[in-house]
């Protein structure tokens, strides 16, 4: 029988586990699993920073529905992804990250780049672990797996010391694991489905909220079909968006705050009551909003709001199961009620205020215009990919999803530097569909390496810069008696030329001040075939309107 090295091993594991693709940055001592991995015909797509490898195959693990790898050196390669894994972890998304470690049989003795990098990765995993013996990293590889990608998905870290990776074994000797079953659909009991219709039914003012636990469990059809049926308002969290195309009826995203504050009875699929839905608490909620709340997760039910009734399973498989029971038990919310009237009210005023802030022509621009810009020529099964804080936020708004798992941005964790990672999976994953990576200046800063990336791997990223000259909106007001002649903490360099980074790789840069710049950039990058990058003058004062409550924008 052939001798394989466990760099092969590693690299034919991942192969039967599904893995499709491997982001990394590599040296001393994963070179070789790097190599393995297109020998066996996949791609490796190396980046500039090791972040990057992290919140791509995070991204690329979401996007795909299964599970992506990264790979990076030992010591500072490893714990520059620790941010990927806690970002990873708070957006309940699987990857699994291979870290190179310093070799076993120099234990203790100051070997190059060694560090705790199994500890250093528990906080922020699911399953953390060292291959320790050369002919039993399928099975890790194949239990990693499985604690990724079953119930509330996660990150998982595997350790690989140099010396098993380079170590070498007859084939017959590796204890060789089957590709891992597809995650369960656990599915509710018969009463809970009935308690929750009939709950529905009580409701004056209900409310549909879609997050993307069920982009995760691929229950747009079932979701499309019970918003459809049951005719309630519906809004989706920032990534939720797409698993109800945008232009579906009864929408109330343009409605948000009056939903959430007057909403009697929210149905609350795959997304969780924290900051993001502003704990379900007033002023933004009501005071004794009802909830009925679908979760793989037993241990989320009730947080932070009690839950009325609970079900607790698989989104696509328990959607199915509501269906069902309105497929026998046909019922829907009146479409004559105030509720639906006052919605659709507030949804055309805000149409109203947006369209008028959309069609300035002021130079430099406001948020909004650009926007509408972008959104005029966007496919529908674009990807859209977007982080920094106006940016960010006003993007939310303005620009809509029509497919699932094609909106990523800061989530979660907030997380700024998230862009560039998602982008580059956005396009491995999405090959000859339209990736814009939408970036505010500051969140721009923490990845432009990645720009080298995109053009060496020929992945035609639109990359978008809103250009404020600074952190958040500009660079923040200092108080009246500030004289200590320092530079502002969050002022960067003003109309700083981000496209010829863009240009310096062999791509197409543009700078932006006019919206008619604007159109005709963006009417030409999306006629070229590689990357470009567009600079867009942001007004360093403009911000979005003015947030009924401050700290949404947190
Ligand atoms: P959002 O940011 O869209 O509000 P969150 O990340 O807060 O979404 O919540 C996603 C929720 O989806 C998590 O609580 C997670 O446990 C849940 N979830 C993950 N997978 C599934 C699944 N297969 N079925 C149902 N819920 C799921």
């Amino acid at each position: 029988m052939a001798e394989l090295s466990g760099a092969q091993i590693v690299a034919k594991s991942l192969a039967t586990q599904g893995v499709e693709e491997m982001f990394g940055l590599v040296g001393v001592p994963v070179v070789p699993i790097s190599i393995a991995w297109q020998q066996e015909g996949k791609p490796f797509i190396g980046v500039r920073h090791e972040q990057a490898a992290g919140y791509a195959a995070q991204a690329a693990s979401y996007m795909r529905t299964h599970l992506s790898a990264a790979l990076v050196v030992s010591g500072p390669g490893m714990t520059n992804v620790i941010s990927a894994l806690g970002n990873a972890q708070a957006n309940c998304w699987p990857m699994i990250l291979l870290g190179g470690a310093a070799n076993i049989t120099l234990s203790q003795m100051g070997d190059f780049q060694d560090a705790p990098q199994v500890e250093a990765a528990r906080p922020f995993v699911k399953w953390s672990d060292q291959a320790r013996d050369v002919r039993l990293i399928p099975r890790l590889i194949a239990q990693a797996t499985r604690s990724a990608i079953n119930g509330r998905p996660g990150p998982v870290y595997l350790d690989l010391p140099g010396d098993i990776i380079d170590a070498v074994v007859d084939e017959s000797e590796v204890q060789w694991a089957p590709r891992v079953e597809e995650p369960q659909r656990p599915m509710v009991s018969q009463e809970s489905v009935e308690s929750a219709i009939e709950a529905l039914k009580t409701a004056s003012n209900p409310l549909v909220i879609v997050g993307k636990g069920m982009a995760w469990s691929k229950a747009e059809q079932e979701v499309q079909e019970f918003v459809d049926k049951t005719g309630i308002p519906w809004l989706a969290t920032p990534m939720g968006a797409g698993v109800v195309p945008a232009d579906a009826p009864n929408n109330a995203a343009a409605a948000r705050t009056h939903v959430l504050k007057n909403a009697d009875l929210v149905v609350l699929l795959g997304a969780r009551l924290n900051w993001i839905l502003h704990f379900g608490k007033p002023p933004r909620f009501k005071e004794d909003v009802r909830i009925i709340q679908l979760d793989i997760e037993p241990a989320e039910i009730g947080t932070n709001v009690p839950t009325e009734v609970a079900l607790v399973g698989d989104g696509k498989a328990v959607m199915g199961q509501l269906n069902s029971y309105l497929d026998e038990n046909p019922w829907s919310f009146e479409d004559s009620t105030e509720w639906i009237a006052s919605i659709n009210a507030e949804v055309e005023r805000k149409a109203a205020e947006q369209a008028e802030w959309a069609s300035s022509n002021e130079s430099p621009m406001n948020y909004y215009r650009p926007l509408k810009e972008i959104q005029d020529r966007m496919p529908r099964d674009a990807v859209f990919v977007t982080e920094g804080e106006n940016t960010m936020a006003i993007a939310r708004q303005v620009i809509q999803s029509y497919e699932p798992r094609k909106r990523l941005d800061a989530g979660t964790w907030g997380t700024m530097g998230v862009g560039p990672g998602f982008a580059l999976a956005a396009q491995v994953v999405n090959p000859g569909k339209r990736v814009i990576a939408l970036e505010g200046d500051a969140a721009f800063g923490f990845g432009p390496g990645e720009v080298e990336t995109a053009v060496r791997q020929k992945l035609p990223i639109t990359w978008i810069i809103f250009n404020n000259n600074g952190i958040g909106g500009g660079a923040p007001e200092l108080p009246e008696d500030y004289e200590t002649g320092a530079i502002n903490p969050g002022q960067l360099t003003p109309m700083a030329h981000y496209e010829k980074i863009m240009e310096a790789f062999g791509g197409k840069g543009y700078y932006c001040r006019s919206p008619e710049e604007l159109e005709a950039a963006l009417d030409d990058s999306f006629q070229q075939e590689g990357s470009t990058l567009i600079n867009v003058e942001i007004a360093p004062g403009a911000q979005r309107r003015q947030q009924q409550f401050r700290w949404l924008q947190r």
